[in-house]
């Protein structure tokens, strides 16, 4: 067993069982997210190959590059429109199970405590909104002047710009349909390194102009959002959680060298423990492009937190930060499913 994940378990104790089902979610969300989009440029590729081919092995002429152009900038929409679909879907599936695992340890607690004065419904909504909270924060994030959106834009933008210069280069080579129609296909599936093997002089002339890999930026901020929707989901579900006040972050074993990661997750700052940080302390998160690193919510020990419950249900002077969430946060949340 890993490390990172030996430490994930030690943090979360006796919830372990759901931290560990909360990261295989993210893991496999991770792998399907970028089926789904690696299929999707492969879709495309393949309508503009299939056109090519209709025209056999005849050299690529001027009307046809015409058409090639016009269905480039159709394409350009469709990646765009579908990017953003599989975008939502996945930050939505990624705040799901990040505030699964507060949520989960929250409610089976209220029901062993029988507290007379929580109800699951309530409790299960206040972890509902928390992600909902985060589903709006992750569209309404700017960075550098742009929204999530913007940054799916230019990248369905690029898709067709370097595809019109491979076609270009096609043309100006005389290459003919089919063989170009090939290119494309085995470039989007295979990446450009092995592509040079069998079209030596074709990428020498795009070096620089077309990516390693076709998907790859679109690829790169799909991990970098659904980490950050898992992130934010965990902040957003701490600050409703009464059995949670402060955030943990593993360092991904996947880290070769010393960076801002292993400071980060490293140090003790707030005196709660190392890599764990207050809810309103907490850094922000992924750290760079492509982190693996983990997070999750720091929560009460379940025994601990049941008594807890029971002694503030008798008297909730004896418990003032339960009595606290329970009138600023539990008692000022109306109930959002109702609506
Ligand atoms: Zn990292």
């Amino acid at each position: 067993m890993s490390k990172e994940i030996d430490e994930l378990k030690r943090i979360a104790g006796g919830y372990k069982i759901w931290a560990l089902q909360a990261r295989k979610k993210y893991i496999d969300l991770r792998l399907n997210n970028e089926t789904e989009i690696r299929n999707l440029y492969i879709r495309l590729i393949n309508e503009i190959s299939e056109k090519l081919k209709q025209e056999g092995t005849s050299q690529i002429r001027q009307r046809q590059l015409e058409i090639l152009a016009e269905i480039l900038i159709e394409q350009q929409n469709k990646l765009e429109g579908q990017l953003v679909i599989i975008f939502k879907k996945y930050v939505k599936a990624n705040a799901k199970a990040a505030t699964g695992y507060a949520k989960a340890i929250d409610i089976s607690a209220v029901r062993k405590a029988n507290v007379s004065k929580l109800t699951i419904s309530k409790v299960t909504d206040l972890h509902y909104q928390a992600n909902l909270r985060a589903i709006e924060t992750c569209w309404a994030r700017s960075e550098k002047g742009l929204y999530l959106s913007d940054r799916i834009w230019s990248k369905s933008k690029k898709y067709r710009k370097e595809i019109n210069e491979i076609i270009q280069d096609a043309v100006a080579e005389g290459q003919d349909c089919v063989k170009t129609a090939k290119m494309l296909e085995k470039y989007v599936k295979t990446g450009a390194e092995t592509l040079a093997k069998d079209y030596p002089g074709m990428m020498k002339r795009m070096k620089g102009r077309v990516p390693d890999d076709l998907c790859y930026e679109a690829l790169r901020l799909a991990r970098t959002e659904m980490t950050s929707a898992y992130g934010e989901a965990t902040i957003q579900s701490a600050m409703v959680s009464p059995s949670c006040d402060s955030v943990k972050f593993i360092l991904s074993g996947s880290h070769p060298h010393y960076d801002k990661c292993d400071h980060i997750c490293g140090v003790d700052t707030y005196g709660l423990g190392i890599g764990v940080y207050p809810v309103d302390k907490a850094p922000s998160y992924p750290f760079h492009p492509n982190c693996l690193c983990i997070t999750l919510t720091v929560n009460e020990d379940p025994e601990d937190f049941v008594d807890k419950l029971k002694r503030w249900d008798r008297n909730p002077g004896s418990e003032p930060g339960l009595e606290s969430w329970y009138q600023n946060v539990y008692k000022k949340s109306s109930m959002y499913i109702n609506k």
